[in-house]
């Protein structure tokens, strides 16, 4: 039995004639202890599904079960769940021990067992040192681990993010980032992280899930996703810059779009004619923007590559080894090639 599955999910705005379907069915089944992240651009139904399984929002057809039971209908509170949210809220006359509490404390459960699981949760997070401060005398990372620990203090089955780090800065997403990691591998609690940032989703995930317009693209690890993309739209979505997609460059079959990644491409003197037309440094490596015909490529070379220079026509060859073929029409993958 999968911690969480998906059967089939639909889902519908409003009522009648104007119902805006925005889910397509979607089916998944999402192991016990396993960390997933649901991915892809603003708009395409990732917060959708989560507040699904949190019990936000209705389920218009098909079936999300929590461990062995189907929730279509359990009310959030009833659904073993805890979820974190972007804006974290805390409560700011309380002290960090009893924002962390509150909620055992409603729930009833014993002074001195709260005290183990706000104590155990702060050494977790290394929290123990702010047990006594207010929200307001914290950073916007330690806030964050305050309202972890409030999740992680209820025990629950299920752990749902929903875009937690995006009001950190980027050093402090790179760390709270290796924190969720450490948390998950201490703790083994099944989580669905919900971000459109792919960077986020590759360093996180055991498995990701790629949302493209309400259907979902690909279910796979993040190498699965990375190096056999499953469609055009995968292909381009994840990965920095995106992968070249190439329609009428010689070579290219018709029908069928070309899927060559940055830095599969080099210099060399059987390949494409292409143009050098921007180059821009990254430090450790260049990317060299080209045309070829009416396209664009993009290629990574390391700092040790000599560069042409800009304006200049050279020769460019793909690794054979690593092109990807998909249909022209659907966009879906052709070849392992
Ligand atoms: P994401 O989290 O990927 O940005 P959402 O799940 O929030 O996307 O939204 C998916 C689609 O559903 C969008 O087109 C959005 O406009 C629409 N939508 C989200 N919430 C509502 C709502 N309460 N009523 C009507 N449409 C909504």
């Amino acid at each position: 039995m999968a911690a969480i599955s998906f059967r089939n999910v639909i889902k519908r705005y409003g009522k009648g004639a104007k119902a805006n379907q925005v889910i397509h069915g979607v089916s998944a089944e999402i192991e016990t202890g396993e960390f997933v992240v649901i991915v892809g651009p603003s708009g395409c139904g990732k917060s959708t599904l989560l507040r699904m399984v949190a019990g936000l929002e209705e389920i218009s057809a098909g079936e999300i079960s929590i461990g062995d039971r189907v929730v279509n209908d359990i009310e959030p509170a009833q659904r073993d769940i805890a979820m974190v949210f972007q804006n974290y809220a805390l409560y700011p006359h309380m002290r960090v021990f009893d924002n962390m509490a509150y909620g055992l404390k409603i729930a009833g459960l014993p002074r001195d067992e709260i005290k183990k699981r706000v104590d155990n949760a702060a050494r977790i997070l290394e929290l123990g040192h702010l047990l006594d401060r207010k929200p307001r005398e914290l950073s916007g990372g330690q806030r964050q681990r305050v309202a972890m620990g409030r999740a992680i203090v209820r025990q629950p089955l299920v752990f749902l993010f929903d875009e937690p780090l995006s009001n950190l800065d980027a050093k402090l997403r790179a760390q709270t980032r290796l924190e969720i990691q450490k948390l998950h591998r201490e703790l083994g609690i099944t989580s669905l992280f919900v971000t459109h940032d792919q960077v986020e989703a590759m360093t996180l995930a055991q498995r990701i899930i790629v949302m493209n317009a309400g259907v979902m693209d690909q279910f796979g690890t993040p190498e699965e996703v990375y190096l056999r993309p499953a469609t055009t739209f995968v292909a381009s979505f994840m990965g920095s810059p995106p992968m070249n997609l190439l329609r009428h460059a010689p070579g290219v079959r018709p029908g069928a779009v070309l899927g060559i990644r940055p830095e599969h491409l080099s210099f060399s003197d059987d390949g494409w004619l292409v143009r050098i037309e921007q180059i821009e440094m990254l430090g450790a490596e260049r990317l060299i923007h080209a045309r070829i015909g009416d396209e664009q490529l993009v290629m990574r070379a390391d700092e040790g590559v000599a560069v042409p220079e800009l304006g200049s026509s050279v020769r460019v060859a793909a690794r054979q080894d690593r092109l990807h073929w998909f249909d022209a029409g659907s966009g879906k993958r052709l070849s392992d090639a």
